[in-house]
């Protein structure tokens, strides 16, 4: 695993010089003026900065083309910074953390926590219970991010089912309760999907026009790519090296997010146990499925869509999926086969 220092710090940019004050003899003014208008700070039409990071305990990475204004990438990781310190489920006075320790208690949350369990109500729902945020006393049983490969005692999973289930959660407006004290909820399967809509509507709002925000995998396009040319985004071979990829997919604008057990696991003879877990059981899910992609406009959607698919399978988690209007998966199957959804814009 990558280690924080390793990518805080590291920037690449590339840019050629452009003359403005040549181009700027060339057109009129008033065209000048209304392109600078619509949003142009710090644009040139062939720069493009990226940077990568650590946040959401996964390597992170941003690039933007039509522009070398590096306080937008800046200010990206700083926004990266509160989310985390918001959300994180281990990270002491976190929205999370108050939600997970208030014995019952209501906790007033901010804005955003607000939305996110409002979404992750919709998902559970959806899903008929297979996306459950308040898994979390499963997830800090098995801790995948720091097990070297201990399989819990069934009895400690058997005594946290009592604790677990989203109708023991209420939010209302930004307040949020718990009915069981030892209840708890964990954000990691929808909340890199809402951060990068965040960061896409911030760099948008900004002017920029072409890039992309990947957050550990969960990746965001913005536009095309320079030249009004797709973005090809690789998806994975499920347990392959990280530059192994599968097949491609052609994209503008949309999201591209992928679920799938090699992302954090440990093996015991010879089985995986992994992160994504049946709340019905509090066991990782073994259904035949090596990982789900959701291509959608909104991350968060694609987020809570990826985790819930895998949970319900290739047969109930594709019925879902054609009956959402927007929306597209890629289901691989443990024997490497590619399922498709009706309208998934297959690469030749
Ligand atoms: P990743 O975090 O690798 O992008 P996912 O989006 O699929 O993967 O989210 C998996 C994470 O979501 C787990 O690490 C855990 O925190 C949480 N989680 C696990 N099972 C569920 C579930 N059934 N419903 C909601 N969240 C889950
Ligand atoms: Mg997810």
């Amino acid at each position: 695993m990558p280690r924080f220092n390793d990518y805080r710090h590291k920037k690449t940019k590339s840019q050629t010089h452009f003359s403005w004050i040549g181009l700027a003899k060339m057109v009129p003014a008033m065209l000048l003026l209304s392109l600078c208008l619509s949003g142009c700070r710090g644009q040139n039409p062939s720069a493009q900065i990226s940077d990568v990071g650590f946040y959401f305990d996964t390597v992170v990475e941003l690039r933007l083309n039509g522009t070398e204004d590096q306080s937008l990438i800046d200010k990206c990781f700083e926004k990266m910074g509160q989310y985390e310190a918001l959300l994180s489920r281990t990270r002491e006075g976190s929205d999370v953390w108050r939600i997970n320790h208030s014995a019952g208690e209501p906790v007033e949350v901010s804005d955003d926590t607000a939305a996110l369990i409002t979404l992750a109500e919709k998902y559970y729902e959806l899903s008929d219970g297979a996306f459950d945020i308040t898994v979390a006393p499963y997830v800090a049983i098995w801790d995948f991010t720091d097990n070297p490969g201990k399989v819990p005692a069934a009895a400690s999973i058997a005594a946290a089912r009592i604790h677990v289930g989203f109708p023991l959660l209420h939010l209302d407006g930004n307040t949020v309760t718990l009915d069981d004290p030892r209840a708890s909820i964990d954000l990691g399967g929808i909340a890199k999907g809402y951060i990068a809509d965040r960061l896409k509507e911030y760099l948008v709002g900004e002017g920029v026009t072409s890039g992309f925000i990947n957050l550990g995998g969960n990746m965001l396009t913005i536009g095309t790519k320079p030249g009004d040319v797709s973005w090809n985004i690789g998806i994975r071979r499920p347990f392959g090296e990280a530059s192994d990829v599968i097949t491609t997919v052609k994209v503008n604008g949309l999201s591209v997010v992928t679920s799938g057990p090699y992302e954090r696991y440990f093996e015991k003879d010879g089985k995986i146990y992994h992160h994504i877990l049946d709340p019905k059981n509090g066991y990782p899910v073994w259904n035949g499925l090596a990982s789900v992609t959701i291509l959608s406009d909104s991350s968060a959607d694609g987020d809570a869509l990826s985790t819930s698919c895998f949970v319900l399978g290739l047969d109930r988690g594709m019925e879902l999926i054609e009956s959402l209007d927007g929306i597209e998966a890629l289901f691989i199957t443990d024997d490497m086969q590619l399922h498709y959804s009706s309208g998934f814009p297959i690469s030749d």
